[in-house]
């Protein structure tokens, strides 16, 4: 196993412009005995290293079967703006991986449903190609049954607006935005991505949930999912923390007992609803 306390070399392979303020960059670890023992799975992250910059946690975007690995970054402070103005052939850092992710054996004969906002749509759509990978397009009356709820601010900031497409050969997929001005033609739904529960008809004995977004949202969905008896179990959010060492050391990212870069980010919601504030809601 790799050292995770020190940054390796990896190589930009490709940037693309997500929407205004996201994009997503490919790398290529260097050192090919890193690259060979270097294995992550899905709502994992690295710490990416911009020499002379700093470092930033940023989830995997992509399947741990595609070639490179990819982030998909929104320009948010001084890490993420060098990152966006690197460009292929550029060398980075990375350290990782990191954390507990998504427990996809967990998924396999369950009806999934993700549900994202925002750029909570970064780390499952690690999920989304992982499946899309290993699994034949969708059969219409089939178990298990495969859903993807997103919500965006307005129709621009969909993320991967161009993979839904691909995504619905084996998910059902609904899509909704906060609000869209008139010229921009959107003709799915318009309020809460919470609202696009009442779309699905849920077993909830058999369904098993991978949520990402801001923490109103995914305490509203959870309050939703709890009302349609979707047991806490089978719920599971990734949280997000400001964090520093990515190892459970500093503390930075302290989550009442729990530490977001090790016990997390990916956390089953009975281990943490004590400290989600649903109760209150
Ligand atoms: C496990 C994990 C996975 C993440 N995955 C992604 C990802 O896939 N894509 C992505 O774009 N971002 C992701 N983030 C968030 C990203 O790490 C922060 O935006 C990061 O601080 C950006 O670094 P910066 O130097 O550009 O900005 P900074 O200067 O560090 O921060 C800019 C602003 O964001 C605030 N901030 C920093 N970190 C966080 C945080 N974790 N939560 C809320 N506010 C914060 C700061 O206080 C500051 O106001 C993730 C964070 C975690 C903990």
């Amino acid at each position: 196993m790799h050292d995770r306390s020190t940054p390796f070399e990896a190589t930009i392979k490709w940037t693309r412009k997500e929407t205004r303020d996201t994009f997503t960059c490919a790398i290529r670890i260097s050192n090919r005995d890193i690259q060979r023992g270097y294995r992550f799975v899905p709502g994992q992250f690295n710490m990416l290293y911009v020499p002379g910059i700093g470092e930033a946690p940023i989830s995997m975007s992509s399947s741990p079967l595609d070639r490179d690995i990819m982030h998909t970054v929104r320009i948010a402070g001084d890490v993420t703006t060098a990152l966006s103005l690197l460009g292929a052939g550029e060398v980075i850092g990375i350290r990782g991986p990191f954390g507990r992710g998504w427990p996809i054996e967990e998924a396999e004969d369950l009806d999934l449903l993700i549900v994202a906002g925002g750029l909570g749509i970064a780390p499952l759509r690690s999920v989304a190609r992982h499946f899309m990978k290993t699994h034949s397009p969708k059969k219409k009356t089939a178990h298990p049954r495969r859903m993807l709820l997103y919500g965006a601010k307005t129709p621009k900031d969909i993320v991967f607006r161009d993979e839904f497409p691909r995504f619905r050969d084996i998910f059902d997929v609904f899509l909704s935005v906060d609000r869209a001005d008139p010229e921009e033609y959107w003709r799915g739904e318009t309020g809460l991505v919470t609202q696009l529960f009442d779309r699905l008809s849920l077993d909830p004995v058999r369904t098993i949930v991978f949520m990402c977004g801001p923490e109103i949202m995914m305490q509203t969905s959870v309050r939703e999912l709890i009302l349609r008896e979707v047991p806490e179990e089978k719920i599971f959010v990734s949280m997000e923390r400001n964090m520093n060492c990515g190892m459970g050391i500093c503390g930075h990212c302290f989550f009442g007992p729990k530490f977001v870069c090790k016990d997390g980010p990916v956390f089953r919601f009975s281990e943490i609803s004590g400290l989600m504030g649903i109760k209150e809601l």
